[in-house]
């Protein structure tokens, strides 16, 4: 599995093109459709997954004739060489979800983990209590996984578990 970042629109939202051999997955389609369409090459798009109903993660989504999955999808995923599931993790948004690959180990958290700090839980749809249940909750899972965050740069479970008491 390969991992392009694409870093799109005023926000410098990232954007994530998941390969596997000629199919991809697109997740958070922000903005620069242009863009994004290069860094996709000629594979083909099998979904378009929205980590949360934000404008700056859905600029571009309507370009994409392809299945959309985002919160209303939770559970586990198996489509060709992808396997994945869709965590619920509402905080930053009452949408927001973590799309979690077990085997590779890697969390695509949107922005609900940012490397060295959380979503804000001001904006529109956001709620602090139900943040720190979603901090608790991804806790428990291993302290190994790679974290792709909504924006700015990757980093490590185990690194940001550190930081999360300060917030309960
Ligand atoms: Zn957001």
């Amino acid at each position: 599995m390969e991992i392009k970042r694409v870093v799109v629109g005023k926000l410098q939202t990232n954007c994530y093109i998941i390969s596997n051999k000629n199919d991809c997955i697109v997740i958070d389609p922000g903005d620069e459709y242009k863009k994004i369409k290069k860094a996709i090459n000629n594979k083909h798009v099998l979904l378009v997954i929205i980590t949360h109903y934000h404008f700056d993660h859905i600029g571009a989504l309507k370009y994409f004739n392809t299945n959309v999955i985002d919160y209303k999808c939770s559970g586990k995923y198996s489509i060709k060489d992808f396997e994945f599931s869709i965590i619920h993790t509402k905080g930053h948004k009452e949408d927001s979800i973590t799309i979690y690959f077990e085997k590779e180990k890697i969390m695509f958290t949107g922005d609900f983990i940012f490397k060295s700090s959380i979503g804000r839980t001001d904006l529109e749809g956001g709620n602090f209590t139900d943040m720190k249940k979603s901090l608790q909750m991804i806790s428990k899972y291993d302290d190994q996984i790679i974290i792709y965050p909504g924006h700015g740069e990757k980093t490590v479970l185990g690194d940001e578990k550190k930081h999360f008491e300060l917030y309960y």
